[in-house]
Parts: C-alpha cells; sequence; structure tokens
C-alpha cells in the first residue's frame, strides 16, 4: 500500500461505503506482509457486525459461456433496482490468465463505471485455500460497505465451484445449447450443485436450440435425489445480448431466499460454511507453515530422488517430515 492507513481510518472507510477504501481494505487482507495481515485480521473482525446482510451468489460456466457479459447485464438490472452490486472472481490460476483478466474489466465496464457498483479481480495466489480464504474475507468486507448482493464469479474448473458453492447462498450455472454437457465439461455434481441452471445466448438463432435444451435439462433433473433444503434447481432461458430472462433469473434468487429464510436453510447453511471456513483456513495454514519449515524442506530434498525413484515409500517420509516438523515445537 502506498500510503499505511490505521485501522480506524480503514473500518471507516470501508463502513461509510468508500470505493476507495473498501479497495485498500481487500488490498490489505491480500497482502503476504506479516503486519498487513494481523492489521487485516483485526479490521475484518472489528467489522463482522455488520457483515452478512447481503446475497452471496455464485456464478460459474464454461469459459465463453458469457460469464462476463452475464455479470455486467444482471449486475446493471439490480442498480436499475437500487441495489449496490459487488462483484469477486475467483481464480486460483489468474497468474497465469492475466490476459483474460483484463479482458473481463473491459467486458464489464458499464458496471465499473457505476458507484453503486464495485468490481474485484481474483487475488493472484496458486493454491486455492489462499485465495478462497481471501475472497471470503473481501466478501465480508464488501457487506460491510453496504453492498446488497455480491455475485463471486469461478473462472476455474473443478474444484473451484466447490470453493465457490461454499461460500455462496446461491449458486447459479450458466450453460449454452447445442454443446454436449461432455464439451461443456459439465459433471452431473456441478448441476447438482447448481441452485439454477441458465441457458445463456437464449437469443437469434440459438433460441429455438436454447428451449429444447431447456426442456432436455428439466427431464434430467427430475432424475436427481430431492435436496434436503427441498428445493428443484430452476432452469431459465436467458441473453445478456438482449437482456430477456434477466428479471426471471433474479425473481428465482428472490423467491429462493424467502423460501430458505422461512424454513431456516438459509442460516444453517451459513453456519455450515462459517465452519468449513475454519477447517479449510486450519489446513491452508498448517500446509504454508509445513511448507516454509527449512528442516522439512532441507530433509524433502534430501530424500525427494528416492521417492522419484521409487526407493522410499512416500508413506514412510510423510510420516517423518510430519514428525520433524511437530517435534520442533512440542516443550521438552
Ligand atoms: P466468459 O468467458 O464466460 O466470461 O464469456 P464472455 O462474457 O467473455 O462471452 C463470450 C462471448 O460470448 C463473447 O463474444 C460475447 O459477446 C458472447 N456473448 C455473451 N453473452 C451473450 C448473449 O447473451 N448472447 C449472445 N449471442 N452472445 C453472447
Amino acid at each position: 500500500m502506498k500510503k499505511r492507513l490505521d485501522l480506524e481510518s480503514l473500518r471507516e472507510g470501508v463502513l461509510s461505503g468508500s470505493r476507495v477504501l473498501l479497495s485498500q481494505a481487500i488490498t490489505l487482507v491480500e497482502s503476504a506482509l506479516e503486519s498487513d495481515q494481523k492489521l487485516a485480521a483485526e479490521l475484518v473482525q472489528s467489522l463482522m457486525a455488520h457483515t452478512g446482510k447481503s446475497i452471496r451468489i455464485g456464478i460459474t460456466g464454461v469459459p465463453g459461456v458469457g460469464k462476463s457479459t452475464f455479470i455486467e447485464a444482471f449486475g446493471m438490472l439490480l442498480l436499475r433496482q437500487g441495489k449496490k452490486v459487488a462483484v469477486l472472481t475467483i481464480d486460483p490460476s489468474s497468474q497465469l490468465s492475466k490476459g483474460s483478466i483484463l479482458g473481463d474489466k473491459t467486458r464489464m465496464e458499464r458496471l465499473a463505471a457505476d458507484k453503486q457498483a464495485f468490481i474485484r479481480p481474483s487475488p493472484s495466489g496458486t493454491t486455492l485455500g489462499g485465495v478462497s480464504g481471501k475472497t471470503r474475507e473481501a466478501m465480508l468486507l464488501c457487506e460491510a460497505a453496504g453492498f446488497d448482493v455480491v455475485l463471486v464469479e469461478t473462472v476455474g474448473v473443478g474444484q473451484s465451484e466447490t470453493a465457490v458453492k461454499n461460500m455462496v447462498d446461491y449458486f447459479l450455472l450458466l450453460m449454452l445449447a447445442g454443446a454436449g454437457d461432455e464439451l461443456q465439461g459439465i459433471k452431473r455434481g456441478i448441476m447438482e450443485m447448481a441452485d439454477a441452471l441458465v441457458i445463456h445466448k437464449a437469443d437469434g438463432e440459438n433460441l429455438d436450440e436454447a428451449k429444447k435444451a431447456k426442456a432436455n435439462y428439466q427431464n434430467a433433473l427430475h432424475l436427481f435425489p430431492a435436496s434436503q433444503k427441498d428445493w428443484t434447481p430452476r432452469i431459465a432461458l436467458a441473453s445478456s445480448m438482449t437482456g430477456s430472462g434477466l428479471e426471471e433469473v433474479w425473481e428465482q434468487v428472490l423467491l429462493y431466499e424467502a423460501k430458505m429464510k422461512g424454513n431456516g436453510f438459509w442460516e444453517s447453511n451459513r453456519a455450515a460454511q462459517r465452519l468449513s471456513w475454519l477447517d479449510e483456513q486450519i489446513q491452508f495454514l498448517l500446509g504454508q507453515a509445513f511448507s516454509k519449515d527449512p528442516r522439512v524442506s532441507q530433509s524433502l530434498e534430501e530424500y525427494v530422488e528416492k521417492i522419484r525413484s521409487g526407493a522410499l515409500n512416500p508413506g514412510t517420509l510423510a510420516k517423518k517430515l510430519v514428525s520433524l516438523f511437530l517435534s520442533k515445537r512440542s516443550p521438552r
């Protein structure tokens, strides 16, 4: 950070809804410096009472399905309804794909220009645990700053979808008609995680195909086991080009919110998410401390060839390294 801010100015700045100070607060959360991390932890803790009031929506789909375009159009719709909208992206590989992030920025130009919106690309980092922890804290900061809706976009594949599902209230899967599920990399597991399926780009000559796809997915969903929260994923047709279907997507979110708040799932889901966040962060911090331990890395270096060649059992070495890591810390 260019200028160091104290806890109180950051706190007040975030609470006042300043996008500049919110941005600086998120930078602090993302910082690897120990002194920054200490301040960030105090900041987030001091704001906890002001968090939790937004609707958290996760958005996923394969590259090219139109996520950025959808988020911009959907975000603009929410702004017109008087909502403040924050967009966070989660992408553990973002260091490798800086180009696409710059691209996203230009695609969400209208949204980014509006004072009632806030867009923040994924923090850099190679491990999902690190990235998702920071994204969760960024989300809390956005809530403290008064954003009513937080859209979390996942650009990644596989694990990052699960990470996003675990931090949002509502999980939306964008799909294309005409491309087979296989082609879209859509696993049944991801469909099962979704609260809504949106057949996107349902416009022009795609429209007929999109209608057919909707009917097919509707049939497929009947085969899924009923979810504990009593919700069958909704399927909508939408086009971010024409804007059609976007209102319906939002109405479904509101319907879901009302129903889940009514049956208690909203809060129990968030409580479970907090516990899994705790667990994930413990694993992450332990892993980080382990790999930073010089005795561990020295020993690893010594034996790695034997692991590669198959001369040494990986399980044996793992036990040895963990004992080494723990022994240093235990009182004599
Ligand atoms: P992302 O990779 O999932 O973020 O996808 P983009 O938002 O970059 O969109 C990929 C391409 O699809 C772009 O060329 C968009 O112009 C196009 N696209 C996005 N939304 C729509 C839509 O609703 N209808 C049509 N026909 N094309 C769209």
